[in-house]
């Protein structure tokens, strides 16, 4: 029986778990041409791997976040930007075969692979693979709130949907990031002799964060911290427009900073480095602000809870809207999602991959 929420669901068809197909006198199990092994998702009939954490002969990369996009694979295919972003992150390039949103690659074995935006970060793509009448997405990782530094994720209708998990706790509400910008902006006026410091991820967040402020009227000169400045350049080469950006390390002097803001990696934020600033007060943004201690461990004054992932909201919403035959979930609380798609009568299942951590919350 279905539940009342997979009856309501957007508007899309239930859709039925596919029967069995009949390859000669072989009875298939549904899926089963996909495979996940601890070190990523294996493609079996193209040899491929989606995200593989350890070096395979054929990758396919959703995104460059450091835990999805590794260095050492023979051929990798990715969008041209998170290619770019590799090459500049991991030195990689050779091999590097590009595909574009919506263009769909014979990867051979009869698969077939389309790259669609995540919403996430940059060129970060969800993938569709479609094999023996078989259509599965892989997510990697996404989010479904409007962001200015990125495609927005494309809702598209699959029978297996293998989703992340990272905040994958009822617990976990992302706010709308117009208020989250409203308190870094009302911060600044309340401290005109000091420097607003934010700690951001040096992909995709610091960006995004720039180009909210940006587009909440901020015009100022934002300050970044030398490991910040080429991944902004790259985002600005790609169309992202950031405005007046300039090195903590050109500022003529310390009084230059007073009443600025200030955007360095998280783990610049109590080192050495920072006590250049004129009394910073720390920001952080971050999904995981959402819980208060983990604000207290890094000493962070001003918590913004901003995050290029799907909150919990966001996760159950895509799995109803999507409404796939089966959902594999991965890459963060699998427990709690897996529970969900229980009481919502969806078949699920929690796999077991290794090595991703969250750099990029
Ligand atoms: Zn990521
Ligand atoms: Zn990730």
């Amino acid at each position: 029986m279905l539940g009342p929420d997979r009856a309501g669901a957007a508007g899309l068809k239930p859709r039925n778990r596919p029967a069995r197909l009949r390859v000669g006198t072989l009875v298939r199990a549904p899926f089963s041409w996909i495979r996940p092994e601890p070190w990523g998702i294996h493609i079996v009939p193209a040899d491929a791997w989606v995200d593989p954490s350890r070096p395979v002969p054929r990758a396919l990369v959703t995104h460059g976040h450091a835990d999805h996009a590794r260095a050492g694979h023979g051929e990798t295919i990715a969008t041209p930007a998170t290619l770019a972003i590799m090459a500049l992150r991991y030195g990689t390039g050779e091999g590097a075969v590009p595909a574009a949103y919506g263009e769909t690659i014979a990867l051979g074995g009869g698969v077939a692979a389309t790259f669609l935006p995540a919403g996430h970060v940059l060129g970060s793509a969800q993938i569709l693979l479609e094999h023996a009448g078989e259509r599965v997405i892989i997510t990697g990782d996404y989010k479904r709130s409007p962001d200015p530094t990125c495609a927005p994720f494309a809702l598209t209708p699959c029978d297996l949907l293998i989703t992340e998990a990272t905040f994958g706790l009822p617990v976990f509400t992302h706010p709308p990031i117009a208020g989250e910008i409203a308190k870094l902006l009302e911060a600044r006026a309340e401290n005109p002799d000091s420097c607003i410091l934010v700690g951001a991820y040096a992909l995709g967040k610091a960006q995004r964060v720039i180009a909210e402020l940006r587009a909440a009227g901020h015009a100022d000169t934002i300050w970044l911290h030398g490991a910040m400045a080429a991944m902004c350049r790259l985002y600005e080469e790609h169309g992202v427009a950031l405005g007046d950006l300039r090195l903590v390390s050109d500022a003529p002097s310390k009084e230059a900073l007073r009443g600025a803001i200030v955007i360095a990696p998280p783990a610049a934020l109590n080192d050495r480095w920072s006590r250049r600033l004129p009394d910073p007060v720390t920001a952080m943004a971050s999904g995981w602000m959402r819980v208060r201690q983990r604000a207290r461990q890094r000493g962070v004054e001003l918590p913004l809870v901003i995050s290029d992932h799907a909150d919990w909201g966001e996760l159950t919403g895509t799995i109803a809207e999507v409404n796939p035959a089966e959902t594999w979930i991965t890459h963060g609380r699998e427990e709690a999602l897996l529970r969900w798609c229980a009481l919502t009568q969806r078949r699920a299942r929690a796999l077991a991959l290794v090595g991703y951590e969250d750099e990029d919350d």
